[in-house]
């Protein structure tokens, strides 16, 4: 599987990135994790509009949802063009239920994920975790039966983070605040939070996003490193995992 990181900035977009998008895809099949702002005009720099199989978001907050209305408007304009448009499913929680409900439009359809349940995607498995946050959030465990990838979505420090993320390959982590700082008010984690998980859930590699709009980003990756052995990389446009 390859994963593709399309937007990495927490809260708002940078002027040089997009908010909590990521692409994954395996055998031609291709889903989006998270939706955010500038997140659809990122995804064009890879792939048409058309070519995606399914998006999963993990709540409802502005920086993780802001493009699927611009999804779905595209999707219309490409309805005019193709001779079979496809409705396209997009996966949420259904515990705010008039967002969950805008998932569904002309050619999207919301479809709901359940914490306890394994979703099937293509060639994708995914179990999905309750997180630390203001609002009902779920990360998300993926694996192709290979590789697996965990996605922490937006969550304050919470140890269940640990056997869920047990010896993964990839953990995306959301890394919004320097270590000393109180990122558990607002719902997200510290550099030192995401290398102390990474180091007991004995994970192969970290990807620190969600990233801060200050500071020098990288004192993450040595804050993160201080507590975790392993690779530790910064999101950015671009960034590839295979
Ligand atoms: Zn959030």
């Amino acid at each position: 599987m390859k994963l593709t990181v399309l937007g990495y900035m927490g809260g708002y977009p940078s002027s040089t990135g997009a908010t909590s998008t990521y692409l994954l895809e395996k055998d031609g099949y291709s889903i989006l994790l998270d939706l955010g702002s500038g997140g659809l005009l990122t995804f064009q720099k890879y792939r048409e509009v058309t070519d995606l199989q399914a998006v999963i978001v993990s709540h409802y907050h502005t920086d993780h949802i802001a493009d699927i209305d611009v999804l779905q408007h595209a999707l219309l304009v490409q309805s005019y063009f193709q001779e079979e448009q496809p409705i396209l499913p997009i996966y949420g929680h259904t515990e705010t239920l008039d967002a969950y409900e805008s998932l569904t439009h002309k050619y999207t359809k919301s479809e709901p994920y359940i914490e306890r349940e394994t979703l099937n995607l293509g060639p994708f498995f995914i179990r999905f975790l309750k997180t630390n946050h203001p609002v009902p959030c779920y990360g998300m465990r993926i694996t192709d039966g290979k590789q697996t990838v965990v996605y922490t979505a937006d969550s304050a420090y919470q140890s269940s983070w640990i056997p869920f993320s047990r010896d993964a390959d990839l953990f995306i982590a959301d890394c919004n605040f320097y270590k000393g700082q109180a990122g558990n008010e607002a719902g997200h984690m510290t550099s030192q939070e995401v290398g102390y998980l990474a180091s007991e859930a004995n994970v192969k590699n970290v990807l620190l996003s969600h990233l801060p709009h200050y500071g020098n980003h990288q004192q993450l990756i040595e804050e993160a490193k201080a507590e975790y052995d392993g690779s530790v990389y910064l999101a950015c446009e671009g960034f590839t995992w295979t």
